[in-house]
């Protein structure tokens, strides 16, 4: 590698210290880069991609790292955002970002202008605006308010080919060509609209829906930018267009006994159209050890969570519906008070706490079917269908997830020395998918692709992994952008690193 060549006025770093740090996200893979880049504008990730097409070189935009399926590393050039590319330029409805700006630090800034953005994962304290715009983010409020997709409004980014896009401008006309090309055939293809149309609402891979939503080829771009995982183009500038605050008008929280009576009362609470709705298992409750979330009963298998923001009425209307039901407890927190925002902190402390179990008890916590989506009326059984499953093989679960718009954290346990670990994987995964089909569900959902779930696209979307592939090969023909990732064919268990950390 001629490094001579790479004439930028950022920074690149090839020690062993820096390649081992960003030689992992927060999933269970390892890929040691050969350089990581740190941009300072955008000229510099233009001059990058020049610098890597003649090098050879693969590109993996990395913003917060916080990926959780292994899409935020890889064998070539690591382009980190954060370091430099994280300034916010413009503050107000319509909000302008650099990709590596923490999200946490967008939201304080926007509480004090009294504007949300409600798609916030719980990794806000980690995660950045790139990195949420490639894997759409959500949040528990995305049950009422939609994916980080609902806000973005424009974009600008580089493509493979080393083109600074904006997408309110004309684009390129190769680009411009092409995605209407695709457009016109997709919109023809009832029955590759159909399979898109029966998914999840958080179905992840490239977000096909925009074909029905955007005729301006700009927007359109945009939008499949959304969820692409790094694997169509560089962003370097988000604008999101913004919300007025909606303060809570109080929370409630219900232990159910049974799944078929939480998924039953999931329904009628989500007819009261809740800010948020979430879920946890009993073994959440017990990890997590919190204020709220902690369990007194045995008999307890699941808790709900709804945060009302549009009236104190819906509050009652929604504890009456759960009283109706064989709950063990049920609490009633008044907007803004402190039993609320410990709830939240609970709710935020589920995957550390679980994570803080498995290094106490040297166990691993692979994120592998850690993204499941489904249709919300599936919540009970195909959580029933997979602790079923993993009785059978043996494996101890936790859940968590958003019941208010079917998605599912489930993470198996298991043991670093057990024998067959691999085959164990690769045998949790492709039974855990075999449900998923039987409900139409997912395992790609709200973290979206990578190399831990995308293998199974293809056979979920049947003749619509088609367009995946021309949009794919569209934008980037020579595969520079993020490899092996949104298109793996490897089991999913290659790369993994087994280390309890
Ligand atoms: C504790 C924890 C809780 C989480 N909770 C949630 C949750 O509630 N909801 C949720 O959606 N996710 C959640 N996640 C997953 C993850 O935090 C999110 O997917 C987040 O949006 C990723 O942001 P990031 O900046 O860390 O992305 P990164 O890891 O940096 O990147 C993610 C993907 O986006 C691409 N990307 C990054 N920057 C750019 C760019 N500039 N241009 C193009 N592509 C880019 C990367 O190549 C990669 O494929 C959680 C993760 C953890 C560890």
């Amino acid at each position: 590698m001629d490094l001579s060549q790479l004439n930028i006025s950022g920074g690149w770093h090839n020690d062993a210290a820096t390649l081992e740090k960003f030689s992992r996200d927060m999933s269970a893979y390892r890929i040691l880069p050969a350089l990581v880049v740190e941009p300072e504008n955008e000229e510099d990730v233009f001059k990058t991609v020049t610098f890597a097409r003649n090098e050879g070189l693969s590109i993996v935009s990395r913003s917060g790292g916080s990926d959780l399926s292994g899409a935020s590393i890889g064998p070539g050039i690591i382009l980190n955002f954060k370091k430099h590319l994280n300034r916010l330029t413009v503050l107000g409805e319509d909000t302008v970002v650099e990709p590596g700006m923490i999200l946490a630090n967008l939201v304080n800034q926007l509480n004090d202008h009294n504007l949300m953005l409600p798609a916030i994962p719980s990794s806000s304290a980690v995660c950045a605006l790139g990195g949420n715009v490639g894997t759409r983010a959500t949040g528990p409020k995305t049950a009422k308010y939609g994916t980080l997709d609902d806000f973005v409004t424009s974009l600008r980014f580089i493509t493979a080919r080393g083109e600074v896009v904006d997408t309110t401008q004309a684009l390129p006309d190769y680009l411009a060509t092409g995605l209407r090309q695709i457009q016109q055939k997709y919109l023809a293809d009832e029955t590759s609209r159909e399979i898109v149309a029966g998914r999840p609402y958080i179905a992840g891979g490239y977000n096909l829906n925009a074909f029905d939503r955007y005729t301006a080829m700009g927007e359109l771009a945009a939008h499949l930018l959304v969820g692409s995982i790094g694997t169509l183009g560089i962003v370097t500038e988000i604008r999101l267009k913004l919300m007025k605050q909606r303060p809570s008008k109080g929370t409630l929280v219900a232990h159910f006994r049974n799944y078929d009576e939480f998924t039953e009362a999931s329904l009628r609470i989500k007819e009261l159209d809740p800010a948020a709705l979430e879920y946890s298992d009993a073994s959440c409750c017990r990890l997590v050890n919190g204020k709220i979330l902690n369990l007194e009963d045995p008999d307890i298998a699941a808790t709900l969570v709804a945060e009302f923001d549009d009236s104190s009425d819906k509050v009652q209307t929604g504890r009456e519906i759960i009283k109706a039901y064989d709950i063990s407890r049920l609490w009633e927190f008044k907007a803004g008070s402190p039993e609320e925002s410990s709830l939240w902190q609970d709710r935020r402390r589920i995957l550390p706490s679980l994570l803080k179990y498995c290094r106490q008890n040297n166990l691993l916590l692979l994120p592998i079917i850690d993204d499941i989506a489904i249709h919300v009326k599936d919540f009970g059984p195909v959580i029933q269908d997979l602790t079923e499953l993993m009785r059978r093989l043996n494996v101890e679960i936790s859940f968590y997830g958003h019941a208010g718009f079917g998605s599912i954290h489930a993470r198996p346990y298991f043991d670093p020395a057990g024998k067959n670990l691999k085959e164990q994987i690769e045998t949790v995964s492709q039974e855990s998918f075999n449900i998923l089909q039987k409900y139409r569900g997912t395992l790609v959902g709200e973290h979206n692709a990578g190399r831990s779930r995308s293998v199974y696209l293809a056979q979920e979307l049947g003749p619509a992994f088609e367009y995946l592939r021309e949009i794919k090969n569209l934008f980037d023909p020579d595969d520079l952008l993020n490899p092996g990732t949104l298109f793996a064919t490897e089991p999913i268990s290659t790369h993994m690193d087994f280390t309890v950390r």
